[in-house]
C-alpha cells in the first residue's frame, strides 16, 4: 500500500540522515585532531603580470591531508572548520607558516593568503596578522590578504576597523571570488580594498561566451577607474589568457600557469626566473 510504501521511504530517509551525521561527525573527530597536531600543509599557486609574463607573487592555499581519508578538499573542511570555531586557530597557522615561507622569496614578490568570513569577524585579527609578520620578517607591504564579498555584508562596523587597521599597517586587502557573492558595488569604495579577482566561473566561460566576456570586460573597467588592481583567477587556457591580457586585468592566475605546489617547488621556479633575469 502506499502507506507502507511511504514508511519504507521514511525509514531509508532516516537510515541516510543518520549516515550522513555519523560521516560529519567522524569528520569533525579527524579535523579536530589534525588542528590540534597542527598537520596541516600550505600549497602556493603562482601569479604572473599578464603584460610581462612575470612573476608577480603567489596565494597560500591550505591543504589536509588525512591519515585516514587522503587529500579532502578545503571546500569540503573550511566550512566544518568554521563551524567548529577552528578556524581562527588554523588561519593563524596558515598566515604564520606562509610568512615564514615567503621570507626566502625574491623580494618583489607578494603573498596572498586567505582569510574566512569567520575570522574576519574575530577582533583579534589584526593582532594575529602582525605577530605572523614579526615572527617571519615578512614585510607587511608584500603582503595581501583575500576577503569574499559576502563577508562585508552587514557588518560594517567591526569589518571597517579591522581594514583599516589593517591597511594602517600597510597590508593590502583584495575582494576575491568577485561577482559570486552577496555585495553592493558600494562595499567597493567604502571599504579599502585594493584589488579585485575576478572569480574563475567567468574566466572559465571566456572568450566564446558573451556575457562572461562582458561581465570580465565591466569588472575590469570598474576596478580600473576606482584605481584597483585586477586579477583573472582559473586560466586554463591560452585563448583564455589572450582575452585577459587584452581586457586590462593586471595579473593571472590559473592552472595555464601552475597548479598549486608546495613550498619547495615554488622557491626554485621563482629562483630560476630571478636567476634567468640576472643573467
Ligand atoms: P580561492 O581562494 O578562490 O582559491 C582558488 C582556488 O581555485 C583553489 O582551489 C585553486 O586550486 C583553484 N584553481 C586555481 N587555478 C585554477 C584553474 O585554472 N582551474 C580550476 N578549476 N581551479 C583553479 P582550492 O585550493 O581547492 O581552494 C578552494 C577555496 O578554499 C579557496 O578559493 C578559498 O576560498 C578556500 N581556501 C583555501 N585555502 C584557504 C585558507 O588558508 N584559509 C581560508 N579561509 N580559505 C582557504
Ligand atoms: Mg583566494
Ligand atoms: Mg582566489
Ligand atoms: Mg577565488
Amino acid at each position: 500500500t502506499a502507506k507502507r510504501a511511504d514508511e519504507r521511504g521514511y525509514r531509508l530517509f532516516e537510515l541516510t540522515m543518520q549516515e550522513a551525521t555519523q560521516r560529519r561527525r567522524l569528520l569533525e573527530v579527524d579535523l579536530r585532531r589534525a588542528c590540534m597536531r597542527e598537520d596541516f600543509q600550505i600549497a602556493y599557486q603562482p601569479v604572473i603580470d599578464s603584460a610581462t609574463g612575470a612573476f608577480t607573487g603567489a596565494e597560500a592555499l591550505l591543504r589536509w591531508t588525512c591519515p585516514k581519508r587522503g587529500n579532502v578538499q578545503p571546500s569540503e573542511f573550511i566550512p566544518v572548520a568554521e563551524e567548529l570555531g577552528l578556524i581562527s586557530r588554523i588561519g593563524a597557522m596558515v598566515l604564520k607558516k606562509a610568512c615564514i615561507d615567503a621570507a626566502s622569496w625574491p623580494g618583489h614578490l607578494d603573498l596572498a593568503v586567505n582569510i574566512s568570513p569567520v575570522q574576519l569577524l574575530d577582533p583579534r585579527l589584526p593582532q594575529t596578522v602582525f605577530q605572523a609578520l614579526e615572527d617571519s620578517g615578512f614585510p607587511a607591504a608584500r603582503l595581501e590578504l583575500e576577503i569574499t564579498e559576502t563577508a562585508l555584508l552587514g557588518n560594517d562596523e567591526i569589518v571597517m576597523r579591522t581594514l583599516t587597521e589593517l591597511r594602517d599597517f600597510g597590508i593590502r586587502i583584495s575582494l576575491d571570488d568577485f561577482g559570486t557573492g552577496y555585495s553592493s558595488l558600494s562595499y567597493l569604495h567604502r571599504f579599502p580594498i585594493n584589488r579585485i579577482k575576478i572569480d574563475k566561473s567567468f574566466v572559465q566561460q571566456l572568450p566564446a561566451d558573451a556575457g562572461s566576456a562582458s561581465i570580465v570586460r565591466a569588472i575590469a573597467q570598474l576596478g580600473q577607474s576606482l584605481q584597483m588592481k585586477i586579477t583573472a583567477e582559473g586560466i586554463e587556457t591560452d585563448e583564455q589568457m589572450a582575452f585577459i591580457a587584452e581586457h586590462g586585468c593586471d595579473d593571472v592566475q590559473g592552472f595555464l600557469i601552475s597548479r598549486p605546489i608546495d613550498a619547495d617547488k615554488i622557491i626554485g621556479l621563482f629562483q630560476r626566473e630571478t636567476s634567468k633575469a640576472a643573467a
